[in-house]
């Protein structure tokens, strides 16, 4: 998983595309400034000691590093900044030369060659390079890439690497799988309280848990207003627009942020403003963005009238369920109940619900070249949705950073035999009804 937080160039960033026929958010101003500060702040304690400074994986115990006042440094964000202003493809050979095959998930390899080059987007908010780390915390409910890639910073600066070996493709999740990934984040706490050098404190901890679940709950609320006709956000917007979401996860901030968005999407629905105006058709993301080719496909879509509507992307960073009573079985549950996770069955009930919940008609997966973890298409899944419950299905094929999978071409006559087929189906059931 990733994320881009802060609107990169060559995105709906609401910098005004005068090419793009998608209604930017007011909102976006709010968004940059929150992101800014962020930033600020991570540079602050990386460069001036204002912080012990900790990196954590997407889907790790975030609440946990902000209980000790860790600045925390999000790797995949960074990841996903490299894949957006497409600088990622100069530095995946640098990670190749290293021996991590071009197989392995472009993320880690262009994170790691930009490393290796010296470069980082992070220059733009007056960091130096990535906020080298105290302590590295992954969880890999994910995928094992998360682990392998904190790992080669452990080693280039003989820091503390820790985590959780999660279960992973679990059909239900049991009390026992809770327990055991429960004792696991416990058992982070004693190495953590060495490198922050202070115990753990409570009600530090029940704070970022219930900013946590806070923030999340607004965030689910801005993407569920996509189920209103027309919709006033898709999941193009979505992935610029959870920044706060994902680094500011267990922060006041984050909260602060989805309100003010949540009551710029609730105008729009009052007012009925379409993001994609003369909206024909709805579809649903499912798998990794295509960093570098956003903006493109947002129009490649909106040149169709069809809005994407969600994404199971953008809904996995919804932890509405932390419990500041319970902390750790709480955040183990959450962490095993992700989308991602999961096997093949709930995997399957929940984008059939999602496509129910959102009026979709039909789903779109990207079949992500270089991570396997968050590729839904490989095990017939697209098959068994159109058979079972008759629900259109595309595939596209990509790679979440390394642009020489993805072909503009190829995916832009398949976008739109698709749509030719999903009118055309359309059309006829409307012919059906009239007879
Ligand atoms: S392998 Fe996939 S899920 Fe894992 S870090 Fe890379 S992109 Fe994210």
């Amino acid at each position: 998983m990733s994320e881009a937080g802060r609107a990169p160039s060559g995105t709906s960033s609401g910098r005004g595309h005068a090419t793009s026929p998608r209604v930017e958010l007011a909102s976006t101003g709010a968004l940059r400034q929150t992101m800014d500060a962020y930033y600020r702040s991570l540079g602050d304690a990386a460069e001036r000691g204002a912080a012990p400074v900790a990196w954590c994986s997407s889907a790790g115990p975030v609440e946990l590093l902000r209980a000790f006042g860790f600045a925390v440094h999000f790797p995949e964000n960074h990841a996903a900044m490299l894949g957006a202003s497409r600088t990622a493809n100069r530095y995946l050979p640098l990670a190749h030369a290293q021996g991590y095959s071009p197989d392995v998930c472009s993320y880690l390899a262009s994170d790691i060659g930009a490393n290796l080059a010296g470069e980082s987007p992070l220059s733009a908010f007056g960091l130096h390079g990535v906020p080298q780390p105290d302590v590295l915390v992954f969880n890999t409910n994910q995928c094992r890439d998360v682990r392998d890639w904190f790992e080669w910073y452990g080693r280039k600066w003989s820091v503390p690497v820790i985590g959780i070996s999660s279960p992973r493709a679990v059909d239900e999740v049991t009390d026992a799988d809770v327990e055991g990934v429960a004792r696991q984040i416990e058992s982070l706490v004693r190495p953590l309280e060495d490198v922050a050098a202070t115990r753990l404190d409570g009600s530090r901890l029940a704070a970022a848990m219930s900013a946590s679940r806070d923030g999340s709950r607004l965030w689910a609320a801005c993407l569920e207003t996509a189920a209103q006709r027309p919709a006033p956000f898709t999941f193009f917007d979505g992935t610029i627009h959870m920044g706060p979401a994902v680094v500011l996860r267990g922060t006041p901030e984050a909260a602060a942020y989805y309100a003010i968005l949540f009551a710029e999407l609730e105008q729009r629905v009052q007012q009925g403003v379409a993001a994609v105006p003369g909206e024909r058709l709805r579809l649903y993301w499912d798998g990794m963005p295509i960093w570098g080719r956003l903006r493109a496909l947002a129009t490649t879509f909106a040149d169709f009238k069809t809005t994407v509507v969600a994404s199971t992307y953008c809904n996995s960073w919804i932890y509405a369920e932390l419990d500041p009573a319970d902390s750790f079985r709480s955040m183990a549950r959450a962490s095993l109940e992700l989308f991602i996770a999961r096997s093949e069955q709930p995997k399957e009930r929940y984008i059939e619900r999602m496509v129910a919940f959102y009026g979709a008609d039909g789903v779109v997966f990207h079949d992500c070249r270089t991570c396997s973890s968050n590729s839904n298409a490989r095990y017939g899944m697209p098959q068994r949705l159109a058979e079972r419950a008759g629900i259109p299905t595309l595939v596209l094929d990509g790679d979440v950073n390394d642009l020489r999978c993805f072909s503009d071409d190829q995916s832009r006559t398949n976008i739109e035999g698709f749509v030719e087929q999903l009118t055309d189906a359309r059309a006829a059931g409307r012919e059906r009804s009239r007879r």
